[in-house]
């Protein structure tokens, strides 16, 4: 008997060898760092949207393992819809092996609507594929759907001190679309039992590889191209390198014998990966850029969290929050390299203080530099603009910032290293650590705010590194 949920069958709808590879073959996955991140997203949202029509039951039940215990969720929601509960959050339903539990099922125009939550501020083509794989579980369950909605985060909201969920979520009906779908389902179903029933299916890779989820199977799937290939040139897009990779041109080599790249900046990436070249340095761009740079010299660098749902007064959804930022500075020339850091208390709000130390850390007409500028300059005017009173000191800083954006010049410096770092590697573990800080026992709390200063230390002293080795390039 053909065994899918709901995630199993979106799977199946974005590649069927996506579905054979996680059934079969899981380990082939290349590891995906932010995935207990997005989990626990997905999770915080999922359980603030169940109180978006008010009273509601949750039916969700697990075994002593700690994994859900789908027959008592399906007995359950059995019971209360005999209640006429309004709202059902997690309502399970199983029809010949297919699963789905629905994240709001409520009752409305005579029948039960399904609400699928999604922590995007999006509707995607995939969310009508999930919910219509629902319908066709509950109808099959002898449901009557009377409507067929998805829940996503709107983008636009601005928390004002009192969370209001009809603001902060956006409700589609995306009947269209899954009626659309709904068309496609047994074929897909029948899909599903052919490829699970055989051997690793025969798929080419496609635009699908990236859309609307990007695979984890890509480096498996891509196995036989020689490396470097099209896909790894600079700038070029995915659906121009797969055209390149159906005609037959994806070595460096036959992608110069015919012609296929104009791009000056990838030429000259072909060139050095072909002939050995190490990597490339514009001397002349670079002596312009350090005769740009002045002393004192500032290094800076932030990091920052992104809550989907806010917490801090006027910002939005999803909005970058810097908690911490880490400066490395040399007043004069041959002068003595200095550092100063900062990270705020886990919990409130980091801003105000971050924004006043970064004030009275940078003096204003101070040379600044970041690695790609664009983030810490939109993060600083956004503190300008929350902060009035230091507005005229943040934009100076600002105004003043240099972009130290540079090839990696330091493959083998174990003192720039970021597996050397305990706990925190990466920006994207530095959010997600910085929140739960505030929940931790005193020792693991300092153990934590440590790692977070070495991880952003380091990021302003690779700037260093990066700019002493310019000055001799
Ligand atoms: S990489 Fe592409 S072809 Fe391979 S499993 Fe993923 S989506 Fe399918």
């Amino acid at each position: 008997m053909l065994y899918l949920s709901k995630s199993r069958y979106c799977r199946l709808w974005q590649c069927p060898k996506m579905l054979w590879l996680d059934t079969y073959r899981p380990e082939l996955k290349a590891q995906d760092d932010a995935k207990e991140a997005r989990f626990a997203v997905g999770n915080e949202v999922g359980d603030l949207a169940m109180g978006l029509f008010g009273d509601f039951v949750e039916v969700t039940a697990k075994k002593e393992d700690g994994r859900l215990d789908l027959p008592e969720m399906i007995r359950r929601t059995e019971e209360e819809m005999k209640k006429r509960a309004p709202v059902i959050c997690e309502a399970s339903f199983s029809f010949g092996g297919l699963y789905c539990a629905v994240d709001l099922l409520k009752k409305e125009n005579g029948g039960w609507a399904i609400y699928e939550v999604k922590s995007a501020t999006h509707v995607s083509s995939v969310y009508c594929a999930d919910v219509a794989y629902q319908k066709y579980v509950l109808e099959n369950c002898g449901v009557k759907v009377t409507g067929v909605y998805v829940v996503t985060i709107n983008g636009g909201y601005v928390f004002d001190g009192t969370r209001r969920l009809d603001e902060l979520f956006n409700i589609t009906d995306v009947s269209d679309g899954v009626a659309e779908e709904t068309m496609k389902i047994e074929a897909n179903l029948r899909t599903a039992e052919q490829v699970l029933a055989g051997g690793e299916p025969t798929v080419d890779i496609g635009e699908y590889c990236k859309s609307p989820y990007e695979c984890e199977y890509w480096d498996y799937c891509t196995r036989a191209l020689q490396r470097p290939n099209v896909f790894d040139l600079y700038r070029i897009g995915f659906k121009t390198a797969l055209k390149h990779y159906f005609d037959g041109v994806t070595s460096y080599d036959a992608l110069l014998a015919a012609g296929k790249v104009k791009n000056k900046t990838a030429l000259r990436q072909i060139d050095f990966a072909l002939n050995d070249r190490g990597t490339f340095a514009d001397r002349d761009a670079i002596r312009a850029f350090l005769d740009t740079l002045s002393y004192p010299l500032y290094f800076l660098d932030f990091e920052t969290m992104q809550l989907p749902v806010p917490k801090y007064v006027g910002t939005r959804p999803y909005q970058q929050v810097p908690f911490q930022y880490s400066l490395h500075y040399i007043e004069k020339e041959g002068g003595e390299l200095k550092h100063k850091e900062f990270l705020a208390e886990s919990g409130p709000d980091p801003r105000r203080a971050l924004a006043e130390r970064l004030c009275a850390d940078i003096p204003k007409d101070v040379c600044v530099t970041a690695y790609n500028k664009a983030f810490e300059c939109i993060r600083i005017k956004e503190l300008a603009a929350a902060f009035p009173d230091l507005s005229e000191h943040l934009l100076n800083i600002e105004s003043n910032i240099k972009d130290l954006l540079l090839p990696a010049l330091f493959p083998d410096d174990p003192q720039l290293n970021y597996h050397n770092l305990e706990g925190v590697h990466n920006g994207s573990e530095a959010m997600d650590l910085f929140p739960q800080i505030q929940f931790m026992e005193p020792a693991e709390k300092e153990t934590a705010r440590r790692n977070l200063l070495k991880y952003c230390e380091l990021d302003t002293l690779a700037m260093v590194k990066v700019w002493e080795k310019l000055k001799i390039v």
